[in-house]
C-alpha cells in the first residue's frame, strides 16, 4: 500500500486549498505566544510547524473535551422523547501531527473499541485523516524511541511527510485516506528517486527499557514511599492528563430541567481525588500517590496486560505541562530500578 513521492513546500499551500475545497475541516498548529495548539485552520498561513511539539494533542478531533451523547425532552405524564438526530461528525484531516501522535491514535481505538465498540470515537476517527510532519528536531522531553516509537515513525499516519530539503517534503502515502488526499491534486506529487528520509530525523536517545520496566513496576505496586516520594509535588491538578494524547478518562453527567436534558461525556482525570470519590463518601484512592501509582501503572504496565500496548507515546506533554516539574522520565527510570534491585 504505502507509496513515496517528492512534494515541494511551496505546493503544500494548493493541497491545503484543495483538500478545503473538498469540504474536509482542517485542524493544525496555530502558534499562540510560544506555544502552538491545534485549532480549525482556514488558510496555509495559519499554520505552524516551527514547534518540536504543540501544547495539547490532536485527540479532540476523535475525542472531545465535551461532547452531547444524547438529548431528550420530558412529556406529558413523565413521558420521555429522545433527539434521534443521525451522528455525523465532520470529514477532517488533522495536518501538522508528530508521528508519537499518530501513533496514539492505536492506544484510544483500544479503550474506545474494546468491550463495547464507542461509535461517537469510531465514527469520528473513520472520518479522520492524520497527515504528519517527522521531526526533525526534539528536546529533553521527548522520549517516543523509549517507547516503541521513533521520530519518523509511520504507525497511525495517512501521510508522513518528511523534509528532506529546504524546498522538498518526501511524502509517505501510507492509506486510503492518504490516497484520497493525493487525488486531490496529484500533479502536485512527483517521483521520490533515491531521497532518504533518515538522515534528516531528530537523534532521540533511548532512556529505558520498557520491557524491563514493565517487569518492574509491578514490583513496587506496594512500596508506598516510592510512590509518595514521587508524587510528594503533584497537585493532582490534571493538566497532565488533559495534555496527553493517549489518556482517555471520561465522566458522563446530565444537565437537565423541567422540558429535558443532554447527556454530556467531558474528560476526566484520574488524577483528581473526585475521580473514584464513592456516593458514601469512602475514596479507593483516597490519597495523591495512589493516583499518581494508578496513572503510571495503567500506561505502562495494565495497558500491556489487557491492550498489548503502551498507553504513552513518549510525546513528553505530560513533563513540559506540568506545573510543579513532575517529570515522567525520571520516574520510570527511578521505578526501572527500584523494581529490579527490590
Ligand atoms: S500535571 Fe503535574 S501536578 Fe498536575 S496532576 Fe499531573 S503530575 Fe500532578
Ligand atoms: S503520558 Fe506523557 S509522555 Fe506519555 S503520551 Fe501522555 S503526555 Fe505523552
Amino acid at each position: 500500500m504505502a507509496e513515496t513521492r517528492l512534494i515541494r513546500k511551496d505546493a503544500l499551500t494548493k493541497l491545503f486549498e484543495k483538500t478545503r475545497q473538498s469540504g474536509r475541516r482542517i485542524l493544525a498548529p496555530k502558534a499562540k505566544g510560544e506555544q502552538a495548539f491545534f485549532e480549525e485552520v482556514t488558510s496555509f498561513g495559519e499554520v505552524c510547524l516551527d514547534h518540536v511539539q504543540t501544547r495539547s494533542s490532536a485527540k479532540e478531533a476523535v475525542f472531545p473535551k465535551c461532547e452531547a451523547l444524547l438529548r431528550y425532552k420530558f412529556g406529558d405524564k413523565g413521558a420521555v422523547s429522545y433527539d434521534e438526530k443521525p451522528f455525523e461528525p465532520p470529514v477532517t484531516v488533522v495536518f501538522g501531527t508528530r508521528p508519537c501522535d499518530a501513533r496514539s491514535l492505536a492506544a484510544l481505538r483500544a479503550v474506545f473499541n474494546w468491550d463495547t465498540p464507542d461509535k461517537f470515537y469510531l465514527e469520528r476517527e473513520a472520518r479522520t485523516t492524520i497527515i504528519s510532519v517527522s521531526c526533525t528536531k526534539a528536546d529533553s522531553d521527548c522520549f517516543c524511541t523509549s517507547v516503541g516509537g521513533g521520530p519518523g515513525d509511520t504507525a497511525g499516519s495517512d501521510i508522513l511527510l518528511t523534509p528532506v530539503s529546504d524546498k522538498e517534503y518526501l511524502a509517505e502515502i501510507l492509506t486510503e485516506k492518504g490516497q484520497a488526499i493525493v487525488a486531490l491534486a496529484p500533479e502536485l506529487f512527483a517521483t521520490a528517486g533515491g531521497a532518504q528520509k533518515e538522515p534528516h530525523l531528530a537523534k532521540v536517545a533511548v532512556q529505558f527499557d520498557v520491557n524491563e520496566l514493565a517487569k518492574t513496576i509491578p514490583v513496587t505496586f506496594n512500596d508506598e514511599k516510592v510512590w509518595q516520594e514521587q508524587s510528594l509535588a503533584c497537585l493532582g491538578c490534571g493538566t497532565c492528563a488533559y495534555v496527553c494524547p493517549t489518556c482517555a478518562c471520561f465522566d458522563i453527567q446530565d444537565e437537565a430541567n423541567r422540558q429535558g436534558g443532554v447527556r454530556l461525556r467531558c474528560w476526566d482525570s484520574c488524577g483528581f481525588s473526585l475521580f473514584t470519590l464513592h456516593t458514601s463518601g469512602h475514596n479507593p484512592r483516597h490519597v495523591q500517590s495512589q493516583r499518581w501509582r494508578q496513572r503510571v501503572m495503567h500506561k505502562f504496565s495494565y495497558y500491556l496486560e489487557r491492550q498489548g500496548m503502551l498507553g504513552c507515546v513518549g510525546c513528553g506533554r505530560c513533563s513540559r505541562a506540568c506545573p510543579v516539574d513532575m517529570n515522567l522520565v525520571e520516574h520510570l527510570k527511578e521505578l526501572a530500578l527500584h523494581g529490579r534491585n527490590g
